[in-house]
């Protein structure tokens, strides 16, 4: 095993820089007045939160504002609308007091759609007529697990919207009874084949934690069937020391070989955005450590204007991804919530994108497929813009479905430059989407 950690000296000790730690960074000193002000009224409405390694590290100051890390993380004053921006503005520089100013916030929030497609109401699994909250299986060969310890994450990217669930501290005593929901869950499904840990993010939690939801998957009688874990995950770019100089580092990597032990495999689905996330010697360790205990990483991320909006970024980012040993698996069409019309990008300027980024990657790299949303039905994928009949549509089709058998049949919708996401698209050839009188299929779990 390779668990060097001949690395450059970087904080060791995580450090999170909030709405109330912000002014003391000294680049604050260096920010334009519009630019500190911004941080200040869109984080009042809007959760902000990064680290030292970040801000040290990721985001190159001078390029500030335009520095795709820092809109990554940072407060942007495009993320509200004009009259809400000027609402909060007012209050704040009047001096208003924190309850009204936080009861507009609120009122503000409301309006944002903090749960985009029914991923709360829905696809939420029964166990004897109990529902199991901290579950969702909508697909049916994927259980997703969100451990009630896992719902932070080590920052908090801009375009997200799961602020809703940002709670934070859980112990173990939710991590056993979730964990003991899934075990009986899994037993009485066979179709599962795989586990996808997720959040927030899941690696915020302890190894000790981490491994309560794990360990079973691996030992307990009558989840033979269970062939893949997956833990989806912004550590390792937000923080990759997680994996290098953490307390409880080593005995993660030893969790990992103990899945790869046990015969199954284990996936780190790592979110990375931009290629400068995988530059570092950190992230770089990271991965090593990471790939040394048998895992894989596969790298999936959305794309999102003022980010990513850039094929040269993508490209960079999945041939980089490629050297190091990472699998580029998914780019995501940014979901319709939060402050989306500052961060979407239409879907046919996301073909372009996408296209561009792949025509000059190796062969190696060609996994990934995109750009790809994950709509109500499913996983729907923009294979191109084509015309047909003198018609110009675009060519879609499921990656994954709610009903297996919609999977990978072409289907068409009309061109539309401005549209965004599928519920904009209206069936070519005055025809239905195939789908449509098929019910929502949604399993009768
Ligand atoms: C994306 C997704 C999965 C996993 O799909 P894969 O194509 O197997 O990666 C599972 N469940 C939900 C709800 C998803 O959105
Ligand atoms: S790491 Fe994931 S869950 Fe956390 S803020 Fe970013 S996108 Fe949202």
């Amino acid at each position: 095993m390779i668990w060097d950690t001949s690395v450059l000296p970087s904080p060791r000790q995580y450090r999170p820089i909030t709405r109330a730690s912000v002014k003391k960074l000294p680049q604050w000193g260096i920010l334009d007045a519009e630019v500190q002000e911004a941080i200040e009224v869109v984080s009042t409405v809007l959760p902000f939160k990064t680290n030292q390694y970040v801000v040290d590290e990721l985001i190159d100051w001078s390029q500030v504002p335009h520095d795709p890390i820092f809109q990554l993380t940072f407060p942007q004053r495009g993320m509200l609308s004009d009259s809400d921006y000027r609402l909060i503005q007012r209050l704040i520089r009047a001096d208003a007091d924190r309850e009204t100013i936080q009861a507009t916030a609120r009122k503000i929030q409301e309006r944002l759609n903090p749960h985009p497609a029914g991923q709360m109401t829905h696809n939420v699994p029964h166990l004897d007529g109990r529902p199991l909250q901290g579950l969702q299986h909508k697909y049916n060969e994927t259980v997703l697990v969100f451990p009630t310890a896992g719902q932070t994450c080590h920052a908090y990217c801009t375009f997200c919207f799961r602020w809703a669930q940002f709670v934070g501290d859980a112990d173990l005593r939710f991590a056993t009874k979730e964990a003991d929901d899934l075990v009986a869950y899994l037993r009485r499904h066979k179709e599962v084949t795989d586990v996808l840990i997720t959040g927030g993010d899941p690696m915020v939690m302890k190894t000790r934690v981490l491994a309560r939801y794990i360990e079973p998957l691996l030992s307990e009688p009558g989840l033979e069937h269970i062939q893949d874990i997956r833990i989806g995950t912004k550590s390792v770019a937000y923080w990759p020391q997680r994996y290098v100089h953490e307390d409880d580092a080593d005995d993660l990597l030893r969790l990992f070989e103990r899945v790869a032990e046990a015969g199954k495999h284990l996936a780190i689905m790592g979110h990375y955005n931009h290629p400068m996330e995988l530059r570092t010697p950190m992230a770089q360790a990271a991965v090593r450590r990471i790939r040394s205990t048998g895992a894989n990483i596969r790298m999936q991320s959305p794309l999102v204007r003022h980010i990513n909006d850039d094929a040269q970024a993508w490209n960079e980012l999945w041939k980089e991804g490629t050297r190091l040993g990472c699998i580029p698996y998914y780019m995501f069409v940014e979901r319709d919530t939060g402050p989306k019309h500052y961060f979407e990008v239409p879907l046919a300027r996301a073909w372009e994108i996408f296209r561009e980024a792949f025509q000059t990657l190796p062969g190696l790299a060609r996994t990934v497929r995109g750009p790809s949303m994950s709509a109500f039905p499913g996983k729907v994928l923009i294979d191109g813009v084509a015309e047909i009949h003198g018609e110009q549509v675009f060519c879609l089709q499921f990656l994954q479905a709610r009903n297996p058998d919609w999977v990978r049949r072409p289907f068409f919708a009309r061109f539309d430059p401005d549209a965004v996401w599928l519920d904009d698209l209206e069936p070519a050839f005055d025809d239905e989407f195939f789908f449509c009188d098929q019910g929502v299929g949604s399993p009768e779990h």
